[in-house]
């Protein structure tokens, strides 16, 4: 079978599979554009409802978005053979933390200091679980 010759390890195939999945989900599903439309609203307080339920959803767009160029880089990273290798200290990431987060670029480490700077010390949990 030469041309699966990439994938030495049924893990990886696996959570290839399981990437490949999750990414045409948030493809698919088009990002949850459609919750964005502006509805032209008479009533103030379903004005402030609506304003927030964009900004959630606004909120849930950026991860998402952000979560599918993670995929991306995973995918090209099982085709380099890469893939589990922390991307900053070039640590092999624990196994616990590719079955939580297969899309996982960084170590649990080097992933709260990018959350911290990045989010001015709101890091999510999201990412890291
Ligand atoms: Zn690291």
């Amino acid at each position: 079978m030469k041309e699966v010759a990439i994938i030495t390890n049924g893990e990886t195939a696996r959570r290839k599979a399981i990437l490949e999945t999750r990414l045409m989900e948030l493809i698919g599903g088009a990002l949850g554009r459609e919750e964005l439309q502006i509805e032209n609203l008479a009533d103030p307080i379903d004005q402030i409802k609506s304003s927030t339920d964009r900004e959630m959803a606004v909120q849930r767009l950026n991860h998402e978005s952000r979560q599918v160029r993670d995929i991306q880089t995973a995918l090209a990273a099982i085709d380099e053979g890469t893939y589990g290798l922390c991307q900053d200290c070039e640590q092999p990431i624990p196994r616990k933390r590719l079955d939580a987060v297969p899309w996982a670029r960084l170590c649990v480490p080097c992933q709260s200091k990018v959350e911290a700077a990045r989010d001015d010390g709101r890091a999510t949990l999201s990412d890291a679980a």
